[in-house]
């Protein structure tokens, strides 16, 4: 089938309205290839409108990805929208930015040694995080080999994890052990290690900005604990900080928290640079604490600049506007940028967190406060509840807002949650209208009593 009849030099002259010409009368094509070329201004603003069913991403609070974006940013991934990052020798002026980037996240993160940073960019903490992961499997192989030890089977302990990292898991074949929730707690705790820790340990994960609720948790003293392992049973277990959100708001807000490498036992960490380091999407990081602990054998060197250039990726191709974008971003932001925009988002999180606690309905489970800038709430009896979260965000989303409910992890999963994040761009304005919206739709919920979410499946099939 022809999209539509072949354009002429005189369609082009004639050409008066995209909703009159003959695409606009018809369907879009949805599994075949079109036969006809269209004219570029018809189908921009045909794909444009399709893109309203997907919403406005400014309004969802369910997402941590960057969705304010400055004209400044959307100028630079223009000019930088042909270049591929990989090729290093081609365009040694992006590697060379790429660099710069990891130095100054490396120096932010008190990196040690200041000649051995190594580090690389990413498509996002998921690459970031598989990268890390694998490091710490090779770390400890080459150690057990050495030892002349089995090394079949490999685990790493964590906390309730982003999804990656039971990708990673599965993908790279080392075993996950997730320490589940204690009662009250939102994340693993020190004295749980002991139980899960073993010889073929390659590393435990902390995740500082859990993707559930918000929170960190403790490097400084998961850290002790597995020094108190170390001592008593020899085995000497890195860490991994999983900052895909809080190594970006940590430095600037919580100067006093310990997380970084100035704990000898972090070797790693990750971060999204399309998270709180405000580039758009498309960017992670990871970093090692000094060159000995990436092991050779992961790196592969390419072409630059008549000379090599190390690099660990999984991807080859990518677009290097994210990696510019994120320059600009430290130089245009500085500490000063940064500590105000995370700190501003820190004190909305805040003040929506004190005025939910005065919903009574609602339990308020992380209030804004030592985290990264978000609430995290439940409804109080949700069991005697006529109504649950899921129909709150249902409600909120027909004025637009997207805020996700899904359960806790594994020990607290019957609890169900909701998670507000605050980013860039949400300011004490769309707080407050968010706060009288879900006032209002609690009260219309508690009112209005609905169908329990079995019967309603029924009422739809
Ligand atoms: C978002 C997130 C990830 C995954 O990061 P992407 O940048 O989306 O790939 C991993 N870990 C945590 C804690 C996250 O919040």
């Amino acid at each position: 089938m022809a999209l539509h009849r072949r354009r002429t030099k005189k369609d082009e002259e004639e050409f008066e309205d995209i909703y009159t010409d003959p695409v606009s009368l018809m369907q879009l094509p949805k599994s075949k290839l079109p036969e006809d070329a269209s004219n570029p201004r018809v189908i921009k603003q045909l794909i444009r409108d399709e893109l309203f069913m997907d919403g406005n991403a400014r309004q969802n609070l369910a997402t941590f990805c960057t969705t304010y974006i400055e004209d400044e940013v959307r100028e630079l991934m223009d000019l930088s929208i042909d270049k591929n990052m990989i090729d290093k020798d081609e365009y040694p002026q992006t590697a060379e930015i790429e660099q710069r980037c990891v130095n100054i996240l490396a120096n932010l993160w008190h990196a040690p040694d200041k000649k051995g940073t190594i580090g690389c960019s990413t498509t996002g903490s998921s690459e970031a995080a598989m990268l890390g992961g694998l490091a710490l499997k090779w770390q400890w192989r080459k150690r057990r080999e050495a030892e002349g030890k089995p090394t079949h089977n490999p685990n790493f302990v964590c906390g309730p994890v982003q999804i990656c990292w039971h990708k990673f898991a599965r993908y790279f074949d080392v075993e996950i052990r997730e320490v589940p929730l204690k009662p009250g707690e939102l994340g693993m705790r020190p004295d749980q290690l002991r139980d899960y820790c073993d010889e073929n340990t390659i590393g435990v994960v902390a995740t500082l900005g859990s993707t559930f609720t918000g929170i960190y948790e403790p490097v400084r003293e998961l850290a002790e604990a597995l020094d108190v392992i170390e001592n008593e049973r020899g085995w000497d277990i890195p860490i991994h900080v999983d900052g895909a959100s809080g190594a970006f708001i940590a430095p600037f807000i919580q100067k006093d928290l310990k997380w970084d490498f100035s704990i000898p036992r972090v070797k790693s960490i990750n971060a999204s640079g399309h998270k709180f380091g405000m580039a758009p999407l498309g960017v992670g990081w990871v970093i090692w604490r000094s060159l000995a602990d990436l092991p050779e054998e992961l790196v592969f060197n390419v072409d630059y600049l008549g000379g090599q250039m190390p690099t660990f990726a999984l991807n080859f191709s990518r677009p290097a506007g994210q990696i510019i974008a994120q320059y600009y971003k430290f130089l245009r932001l500085g500490r000063e940028g940064y500590t105000a925009i995370q700190h501003d988002c820190a004190r909305s999180a805040q003040y929506l967190g004190e005025q939910l606690k005065g919903i009574d309905r609602l339990e308020i489970l992380y209030d804004g406060h030592g985290g990264i800038p978000a609430v995290c709430y439940t409804l109080r009896d949700e069991k005697a509840t006529e109504f649950s979260l899921y129909d709150l965000s249902e409600r909120l989303r027909m004025r637009g807002w997207q805020i996700a409910s899904y359960p806790l992890p594994a020990e607290r999963q019957n609890t169900t949650v909701q998670r507000i994040l605050i980013r860039h761009g949400v300011s004490r304005d769309m707080v407050s209208l968010l706060l009288s919206d879900l006032r209002r739709e609690l009260e219309h919920l508690q009112s209005n009593s609905v169908v329990s979410s079995g019967d309603r499946i029924g009422f739809h099939h």
